[in-house]
């Protein structure tokens, strides 16, 4: 398998990577992103052989249709290493559980960190330490969170050989127990930034940094932001599973609804639908920061300006551009990437948004790729809370509640719809009082963090004092 830019330039043969080049790096040269060359098919016979295989075992054999240059055995053992019982808190590792006929939670956010960003970060933080160890080389990661991808990633690489971690979050934006999860970790390869600035200028600096390519090279930067193709290809594997557990046989189809920010997520189920996975519709929710509903609606992507972005009560959703969402482009347009690169370059560069509402393709996100989408308010997120909890006995955090709300929208007779559970409620305890006038519960081991002294260095939003400060921790 070869990974390809999506901004490759037409007329030219494109630069073909293998999974290990592209595992280090974030950017493609170009500022496109990588995408498998092809995706692999994946017919009702292989389907009905995943069927009951464990989670791990299911993971192996989705990773090596994008994986060959790591032997089967190794890639065997980095799957069963990571998704245990131990750290997923359960033998299926994403349990599926019914709410009312035909409607599903699917419960990705059992990992450490109680979000579904586990379920890729785990792997990243093993092939990482693979692969490094192989090469006998070091990586400063650098990333940007508004919450949930950062305290996933530290857990993932804590006290990992070869690797250090440089995180940006916004100052002050993420919740108390977000930030006690972050900033409580003591590990010495482990470097919280807190940046005076929003989400998406911690996400302009990665990117600043990444396209820097003296200083990415000299300092051996890698990212694991959303954009990285390894995190992408781990979320695959949960809607198959997701998709086995809601069906009795491959017969049917499968709706999902994935709370949606920087499209890294419902891109997974694009994925996994263009492999055969037999999936209906993709329901992209999003919460007041609708940049992907109203390109869903219209076909005009907008990009907001920070000033234009809401602080809101589901915050991983708090995106004013979509940093994934050029590689759904770029097969929207058939796989185009002087095209793409003239939109998401060019064009957003030169008036900050693009309008495929008129262009033949662009009907097809939702008659061929299966996309639909909807938005969520904050008052939505107290409703479905409350309602869900009283009717179902089912506490759900606020961006599942995003997901379900959008989710009922969609619902179509004899098509299961499952809603990703994308955190846990004790990650947004201020909103879940508010919804149901008590705290919500607390997993066993996560007593009294907030009270834990916090390590973290705060910096302004500025590419330059960044750059100074990460070559000042990589000695
Ligand atoms: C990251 C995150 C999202 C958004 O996922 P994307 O892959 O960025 O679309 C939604 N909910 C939670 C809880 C998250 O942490």
């Amino acid at each position: 398998m070869h990974y390809i830019s999506t901004r490759a330039s037409s007329g030219k043969a494109p630069e073909r990577k293998r999974f290990c080049e592209i595992l280090l790096e974030g950017l493609a040269p170009d500022g496109g992103l990588y995408l498998p060359e092809h995706y692999p098919q994946v017919d009702g016979a292989t389907l009905s052989r995943w069927r009951d295989l464990s989670y791990a075992e299911l993971a192996f054999e989705v990773l090596s249709l994008y994986i060959d240059d790591i032997p089967a055995g190794d890639l065997k053992a980095i799957c069963t290493k990571t998704y245990t019982e131990e750290v997923f808190g359960s033998k299926e590792i994403v349990p599926l559980r019914p709410l009312e006929p035909g409607l599903y939670l699917e419960a990705l956010s059992n990992g450490p960190t109680l979000a579904f960003k586990d379920m890729a970060m785990q792997l990243l933080g093993n092939l990482f330490e693979y692969e490094l160890a192989r090469r006998a080389e070091e990586l400063n990661i650098l990333g940007a969170t508004s919450g949930d991808t950062g305290s996933a990633a530290e857990y993932a690489m804590r006290g990992k050989q070869g690797v250090r971690v440089f995180m940006l979050s916004p100052k002050g934006r993420m919740s108390p127990f977000q930030q006690a999860q972050m900033f409580s970790l003591q590990d010495a390869n482990i470097h919280n930034i807190a940046i005076d600035g929003v989400f998406d200028d911690c996400q302009d600096i990665v990117k600043a940094v990444s396209n820097d390519l003296a200083f990415k090279r000299q300092h051996k930067i890698g990212t694991v932001n959303s954009i990285n193709w390894a995190r992408l290809m781990a979320q695959v594997v949960y809607y198959f599973a997701g998709y086995f557990h809601a069906t009795p046989s491959n017969a049917e189809k499968v709706s999902f609804t994935v709370p949606s920010g920087n499209f890294g997520n419902v891109c997974a189920g694009h994925v996994a639908r263009m492999m055969g996975l037999p999936i209906d519709k993709l329901v992209v929710a999003t919460n007041e920061n609708d940049v992907l509903d109203e390109f869903f609606r219209t076909g005009i992507y907008r990009v907001r300006t920070s000033a234009d972005t809401h602080e809101t009560s589901s915050p991983s959703m708090d995106i004013s551009k979509a940093s994934n969402f050029e590689r759904f482009v770029f097969d929207l347009l058939g796989r185009d990437g002087g095209k793409t690169r003239s939109l998401f370059h060019d064009q957003i560069a030169s008036q900050g948004s693009f309008d495929l509402g008129a262009d033949p393709a662009f009907p097809q996100a939702a008659d061929r790729f299966g996309f639909a989408s909807g938005k969520s308010t904050h008052a939505d997120r107290l409703a479905t809370i409350r309602d869900t909890y009283r009717r179902f006995a089912t506490m759900i955090d606020t961006h599942t509640a995003d997901g379900l709300k959008v989710a009922r929208e969609h619902l179509q007779p004899g098509v299961p719809m499952i809603v990703l559970e994308t955190a846990l409620p004790i990650k947004f305890a201020a909103t879940i009082e508010e919804a149901l006038g008590r705290p919500p519960f607390r997993p066993a081991g996560f007593e009294g963090i907030e009270e834990l002294p916090k390590r973290v260095k705060l910096l302004p939003a500025d590419v330059a004092s960044i750059q100074r400060y990460i070559a000042e921790n990589v000695q």
